[in-house]
């Protein structure tokens, strides 16, 4: 997992604030942490900062002199040079509907001041770590291209090759189909290929592999083992035509077959079947090597249709575990761009924007089936004291803490994110208003029981829910207005002294927001 991305001369930052001392500050604080950086005060400057050369990221403030920063993120993101540049809001709008503007004009995150410089810095490495990582799938799916080009472009070549053969060498009819039989493979292989990229799931490219192979090489069966934990041992992870029961089971390191051609990272031939893929038949193993890691080996077993598997066959398996190396690196770096692209990495929770993927599909649901739908808003209570008087790092300790708890007392079907700085929100799909409460409460209690060590002593911590239930009558009911309705009804929690939960309704809107 990639943790987060170096600062780097390379990173350029633009920062578009209005106010010097927050200007002096970021510039301060991401300059220090080795970032070039440059910094404009309005909109337009921004939008020419962009146009004269593309940073890799842009902190933009929300009230501009001229035009504001939601104008500037939506022209950015519809041109298609800007576009994919990642924009953090900052903002001293802290109230839900900023909120939900910065993501609908396209914002990735939202910042609200005061600054908090480690939290600045976690955002901007997060989504800087993230953009890097997405221009490297970009680049792995062009090199993918680009081969799958080649090799279509060898096969039409061997074809045409065999076609002007075919006329000149009647008499020579062995060579020919061997030659055919070759063009064949190479069109399985070729097909082969453009199966295994398609799944975007380790486990079914390697089942995609397994089976793949056993198309391309004139063999029965095959199996594909994992070296795990730093090369102590192999684990087989797919099987194709071989039983079931084979999966799961562990090679040594050490053993004569497989292990060998693990530790030698070489391709190897017998003339029977290791023993635990409870075969028989002659095999051929060959090592899948990702980057200079050895991520496991592909064993193919029983030559059929031949005594034995030859240089062809060799050259054959080369070829599809190169490819296959390929898949794996791919599938991966996508599984690695969804974490980071879904995951808060502090609290582990989902973040806001997969939040709102997952709490829309829950909506829509909802409405077909008529059923209901509890959202609760959860936010800590006096956590800028909490922070001032114990440290950040406490702040943060506290906000792991929540989330752990969150995930214990949540059924697993419902969805709990982090939305913001210090708010959490759970969403609890065919919950009613009581059982939404049930659970609300029991959240509530049991974070005010928790106490957190800090090095500056121990403390507690509570917190403010709203709540908010959408019914299937409700059927206009928009996914923002939810979530205002729980934002309202929490801002009346704390209104009324905090650590206590208020479900939305009427007169909650009256009261207004601290
Ligand atoms: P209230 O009871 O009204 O909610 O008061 P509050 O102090 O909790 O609310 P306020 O919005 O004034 O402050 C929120 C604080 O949360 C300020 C901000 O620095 C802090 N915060 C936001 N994100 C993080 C984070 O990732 N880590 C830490 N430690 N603090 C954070
Ligand atoms: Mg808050
Ligand atoms: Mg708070």
């Amino acid at each position: 997992m990639v943790q987060s991305s170096q600062a780097s001369t390379h990173n350029d930052i633009l920062i578009v604030d209005d106010t010097p001392a927050n200007l002096r500050l970021l510039l301060q604080v991401l300059q220090g942490a080795g970032y070039r950086v440059r910094a404009v005060t309005n909109g337009e400057r921004a939008l020419a900062a962009v146009r004269h050369s593309q940073p890799e990221l842009i902190l933009l403030d929300i009230r501009l002199p001229d035009i504001d920063g939601f104008e500037v993120c939506s022209i950015l993101k519809t041109d298609s040079i800007s576009h994919q540049i990642p924009i953090i809001f900052i903002s001293a709008l802290d109230d839900t509907n900023a909120k939900v503007n910065a993501f609908r004009a396209g914002g990735v995150d939202y910042v609200t001041k005061p600054i908090h410089p480690e939290e600045v810095l976690a955002r901007v490495a997060t989504h800087l770590a993230l953009r890097q990582l997405n221009l490297q799938l970009q680049q792995a799916n062009k090199n993918l291209a680009i081969r799958l080009n080649e090799l279509e472009t060898t096969n039409r070549l061997l074809g045409q090759e065999i076609v002007a053969r075919r006329a000149a060498e009647e008499r020579n009819a062995h060579l020919l189909a061997h030659e055919r039989e070759r063009v064949l493979r190479l069109d399985q292989l070729l097909n082969e290929m453009m199966i295994i990229s398609g799944p975007l799931d380790l486990t079914s490219v390697y089942q995609a592999i397994v089976n793949g192979v056993t198309r391309v090489l004139p063999c029965v069966s095959a199996a594909l083992a994992r070296a795990q934990q730093a090369n102590t041992y192999l684990e087989i992870v797919a099987v194709a035509n071989l039983s079931p029961d084979v999966v799961g089971i562990q090679i040594p390191w050490q053993d004569p077959f497989l292990g060998r051609v693990a530790a030698e990272k070489i391709m190897l031939q017998w003339e029977t079947s290791p023993p635990e893929l409870q075969s028989t038949g002659e095999t051929l193993a060959a090592p899948l090597i990702v980057g200079d890691r050895l991520e496991g080996i592909i064993v193919v077993v029983e030559a059929t249709s031949k005594i034995s598997f030859d240089h062809a066959d060799f050259q054959l398996l080369r070829l599809f575990t190169q490819q296959a190396t390929i898949a794996i690196q791919n599938t991966r770096l996508f599984e690695e761009v969804q974490h980071l692209a879904r995951i808060d990495p502090l609290t582990g929770l989902f973040n806001r924007r997969y939040f709102y993927e997952i709490a829309q599909r829950d909506l829509e649901r909802m409405r077909r089936s008529r059923g209901s739908l509890g959202l609760m808003l959860l936010d800590i209570d006096h956590f800028k004291q909490i922070n001032d008087q114990y440290g950040h790092h406490a702040g943060d300790q506290a906000l792991q803490l929540v989330a752990d708890l969150l995930r214990q007392r949540v059924r697993t079907a419902d969805v709990s994110a982090r939305f913001g700085g210090e708010e959490m929100v759970v969403l609890l799909p065919d919950a009613s208003l009581e059982q939404t409460l049930v659970v609300a409460e029991r959240i509530r209690t049991s974070i005010a029981t928790l106490t957190i060590e800090s090095e500056h002593g121990s403390f507690q911590l509570t917190v403010s829910i709203g709540v908010t239930i959408v019914s299937g009558k409700q059927l206009d009911c928009e996914l923002d207005d939810l979530i205002i309705y729980a934002d309202q009804a929490c801002y009346a929690a704390k209104h009324a002294g905090r650590n206590q939960i208020k479900v939305w309704n009427e007169s909650v809107i009256t009261i207004q927001p601290e």
